[in-house]
């Protein structure tokens, strides 16, 4: 789409792009939301792909994750074979209602910050219990938790012109065993409920996340891991506002799809305790 009201596109922004942000200002990552809607507001968009950020860094704490980093890239990374939940990269990105496009130009910090309920990249470091690098206008750089980025629908909590410059995954969390839900009403649909549970190797805890169902990613814990009735106890627990609703499914549907695999993601890691 003819972005009408910009009147200007910085392609060479400077390192420390914030420096010179106003009003009006928007970074442009893969384009394919920006591209895709009206934008009233924006006046200039500054590229942040031309500052050429390493997409993916493996190191012995982890996995440190540019936000300029695609799908497409993200998707081709061979991880090391003892990151057993690495399978979850691919998984997410194949989550995605994605066109060619998409695919390839869409960006890992670009569909963290649109913040969509359906935002896979948000599923997958929310439940890799990643952490994301902030930087601010004014140099400041502030490091938070994936779970408490997504406040709601579309809503985070960026500052204006504060930028998601990397994630970062820790090893532990890439070691984990892993199981995994995902439910759209056409076979390569946008996500109606995406969930994800880990669990230490050896362990018997159970990490889950639940989203795409709810405005905001969920994280439910246990030490140990619950019986049925504990777990749907859970889930029913969460305040009802949290269910989504979109032409994708009713709060109820998405509700009644997160119990149903909830239990799933239990009995599959159970299961492989005992085996
Ligand atoms: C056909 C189609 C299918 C789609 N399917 C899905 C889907 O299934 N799930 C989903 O969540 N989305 C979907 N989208 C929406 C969107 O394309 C994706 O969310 C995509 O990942 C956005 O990434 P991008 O790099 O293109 O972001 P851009 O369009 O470049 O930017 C998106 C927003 O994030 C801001 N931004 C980008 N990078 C940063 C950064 N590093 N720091 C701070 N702000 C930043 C931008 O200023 C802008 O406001 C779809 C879009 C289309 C056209």
């Amino acid at each position: 789409m003819d972005l009408n009201t910009i009147t200007e596109v910085v392609r060479q922004p400077s390192d420390r792009p914030g420096e010179d942000w106003h009003q009006g200002d928007a970074w442009l990552a893969g384009g394919t939301w920006l591209y895709s809607a009206e934008q009233p507001d924006l006046h200039r968009l500054i590229d942040l792909t031309a500052l050429r950020w390493e997409p993916l860094v493996p190191t012995d704490d982890g996995l440190e994750i540019s936000a300029t980093c695609t799908i497409r890239d993200l998707h081709a990374f061979a991880c090391p074979v003892d990151w057993t939940a690495g399978i979850l990269l691919r998984a997410s990105c194949e989550a995605f209602l994605s066109s060619f496009k998409v695919w390839n130009a869409a960006t890992v910090g670009g569909n963290i910050c649109m913040s969509l309920p359906a935002g896979p990249m948000i599923t997958l470091t929310v439940a890799l219990e990643a952490r994301y690098e902030l930087w601010a206008p004014d140099g400041s750089v502030r490091v938070v938790d994936a779970l408490d980025f997504v406040t709601g629908e579309h809503r985070n909590i960026l500052a204006p012109g504060e930028i998601l410059r990397r994630v970062t995954v820790p090893a532990h969390a890439l070691r984990r065993r892993t199981a995994h839900r995902r439910f759209s009403l056409t076979r390569l649909g946008r996500s109606t409920v995406f969930l994800i549970g880990t669990q230490r190797p050896g362990g018997t805890d159970l990490l889950l996340t639940v989203t795409a169902g709810t405005t905001r990613p969920v994280r439910i814990a246990f030490d140990t891991m619950p019986d049925a009735r504990t777990l749907r106890q859970r889930i029913d627990d969460l305040p009802a506002g949290i269910w989504f609703a979109d032409p994708n499914g009713t709060p109820g549907h998405r509700h009644h799809l997160t119990q149903h695999f909830a239990e799933e993601i239990r009995r599959e890691l159970l299961a492989g305790d005992l085996a």
